[in-house]
């Protein structure tokens, strides 16, 4: 191969996938420098999973004592290859980097390869102007996994659209020449495609529902690499399921995440996002205004596990700065639309607090959706999901998701254990070093969901990919009958108050402006004149809002929280959440605005 038919790129912090696909089809030959001879290691992945897509990899390592990696000769250095190689790996540490890649540029390289984690500069500049091209910071088994269709197996955001069927062949093979990608895909196109491509077999357009348990193994070698984790592929659909990975990349691609882990339940995916963050002991800062089972489930059952939680008004920045001094504070928790309140938290001023205090931001973004809000672009580190509400849409399914930035960094100390340190049900694999800005997700799938279990079933994913597709006009005509409510409420005699955001007349008006440009959401609450008696007479006189527990749906929905989903919690605790005797929740679905007001007319009068 000849340098020119390779793709340039300057920018190392964001590479476009001809690049990164350009080099890995052209190059044939790997010089793989610093692999290791351990199987546990990941370069020793990394070079096992080359060699089986086609790449005749030669191992570099002066520091070993074997003969052999992988049956290929060890060399010592470059110098002593038998032949010039395509491009060089380096699997060193960012100084040492440097002298390699300089070892490249002599040798005769075409592309200097930096693995996950490791990044020179200095060196890149001196190997690109001998016009050798650069990737650093990237793991070549990812990217060709990414680009193969492969990483959808655990809900990791390829960034790719296509109406093709994956192509994405076997080494040196050029012969493909897609059209050009979509370069940056609307919010309402990757709703419909994001994760999506069509079967590879069949050729089928719409996801098909993978309803099986379990995957057979190619052979023996095949079963080991996918239980050590390395290769991407499925096992058991406890871990990861072709049709809910579909949904998964979709959620991720919608929040601009890196990946996602989906779960049976809003409240499973809670319990899947604090696992990789929490050892019995360890505390987590959460907001008083919590959906009314979040509070239950992080104030008493995650006790049972010693995860301890400390609720405080999201609003008052310093009893929030003074929670996170606490010992063991290990994330802030809040909602960015908190239910049923409507109520908009200040997501960067909490962003703020929680980097001083090196720890993530976790944002519940179930009311917004990320239609009307995206928190990854406020600073939230990592997002989560009842899918069952607005997500879904139609009231039919059960389900939740954790997504991640891929932007905390888990390495840097020793906060998080799960994710920088050896795993030993994995022989001591260490994600953080393994995965990289993949870490949290792959863990959620490999220890989270195998571990405690709670699954999305694969029809639900199938119908939440299905209420996903229509998720920006859904919003926009909730938004608008919501808004058409409230204004209508607003101006009642048997109505105290209402809490929407969207009224000019609310606390929460600009701050809404600014997180939630779109609108406030479809769920709000008001007070109704008479209290908990007159509270429990207007939901009784409903004829077209259903009276039950549950948000986001097509339908029209009404529910008087404090005799029904915030029972549980004492009277104080009542108050806190915006759930007061006289408190109704309102959810405004899609039927026509004037059958909606006259139902409301009529119950209140
Ligand atoms: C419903 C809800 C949950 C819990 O989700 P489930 O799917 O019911 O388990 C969590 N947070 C918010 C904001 C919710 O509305």
């Amino acid at each position: 191969m000849t340098q020119k038919q390779l793709p340039v790129c300057v920018d190392h912090d964001h590479y476009p996938d001809s690049y990164i696909g350009g080099i890995l089809r052209a190059v044939k030959t790997i010089a793989m420098v610093g692999v290791s001879p351990d199987w546990h290691r990941p370069s020793n992945f990394a070079m096992k999973y080359l060699q089986a897509k086609g790449y005749r990899v030669f191992p570099v390592n002066p520091a070993t004592e074997e003969a052999e990696i992988l049956g290929e000769p060890v060399y010592a250095n470059l110098q002593e290859l038998p032949e010039t190689v395509d491009m060089v790996d380096i699997f060193r540490h960012s100084d040492a980097a440097g002298l390699i890649a300089d070892e490249a540029v002599q040798h005769g390289a075409q592309v200097v390869w930096m693995q996950l984690g490791v990044r020179n500069n200095a060196a890149a500049r001196r190997a690109e102007e001998h016009g050798l091209r650069v990737v650093m910071n990237r793991c070549p088994k990812i990217e060709y996994s990414r680009l193969s269709g492969e990483l959808s197996w655990h809900g990791f955001n390829s960034n790719q659209i296509t109406s093709r069927r994956h192509t994405f062949g076997a080494a040196g093979d050029e012969s493909q020449s897609p059209g050009e990608p979509l370069s940056n895909p609307g919010f309402e196109t990757r709703a419909i495609h994001a994760g999506a491509t069509p079967d590879a077999v069949t050729g089928s357009r719409a996801t098909p529902i993978f309803q099986t348990t379990a995957y057979v193994f190619d052979d023996a070698d095949h079963a080991a690499s996918l239980f050590n984790l390395q290769t991407f592929g499925n096992i058991y659909s406890r871990l990861s399921n072709p049709t809910t990975s579909v949904l998964e990349e979709r959620i991720a691609s919608l929040e601009g995440g890196r990946g996602a882990t989906c779960t049976a339940s809003g409240h499973s995916a809670q319990l899947v996002a604090l696992l990789p963050l929490m050892e019995a002991g360890d505390r987590i800062v959460a907001s008083t205004r919590l959906y009314g089972g979040s509070i239950t489930q992080f104030g008493k059952t995650f006790r049972k596990f010693g995860w301890i939680c400390e609720f405080v008004d999201m609003d008052d920045s310093h009893a929030v700065r003074d929670a996170v001094q606490l010992p063991r504070v290990k994330a802030v928790f809040a909602e960015s639309l908190a239910n049923p309140g409507g109520v908009v938290t200040d997501l960067e001023m909490l962003k703020a607090i929680a980097e001083t205090a090196g720890i993530p931001l976790i944002i519940d973004n179930t009311m917004a959706t990320p239609y009307l809000c995206r928190p990854f672009e406020h600073g939230a580190d990592i997002v989560v999901h009842s899918t069952t509400k607005f997500l879904s849409g139609h009231g039919n399914s059960m389900g939740g998701a954790v997504v991640d930035s891929g932007r905390f960094d888990w390495m840097q100390n020793d906060l998080f254990p799960s994710l920088s340190q050896p795993e030993p049900a994995y022989h001591g694999l260490v994600f953080g070093e393994t995965f990289g800005d993949l870490a949290y997700t792959t863990y959620g799938h490999a220890v989270g969901l195998r571990d405690l279990g709670p699954t999305m079933a694969p029809l639900n994913a199938f119908l939440t990919i299905m209420g996903t597709e229509t998720l920006a006009l859904r919003m926009q005509r909730h938004v608008e009958n919501a808004m058409q409510v409230a204004t209508y409420l607003n101006d009642h005699p048997a109505v105290r108050w209402v809490s929407y955001a969207g009224l000019p007349s609310s606390p929460y008006y600009q701050i809404a402006k600014h997180y939630l440009p779109q609108g406030a959401g479809s769920v709000f609450t008001f007070g109704i004149a008479g209290g908990f008696d007159a509270g429990i007479r207007f939901i009784e006189r409903c004829n077209l809002f259903s009276h039950l527990a549950n948000i986001g749906d097509t339908r029209s929905l009404a529910l008087h929280p404090a005799s029904t989903t915030h029972r549980q919690l004492t009277d104080k605790q009542r108050q806190e959440a915006g759930a007061g005797d006289d408190v109704l929740r309102l959810s405004i679905g899609l039927e026509s605005i004037e059958d909606i007001i006259a139902d409301l007319d009529q119950a209140l009068a």
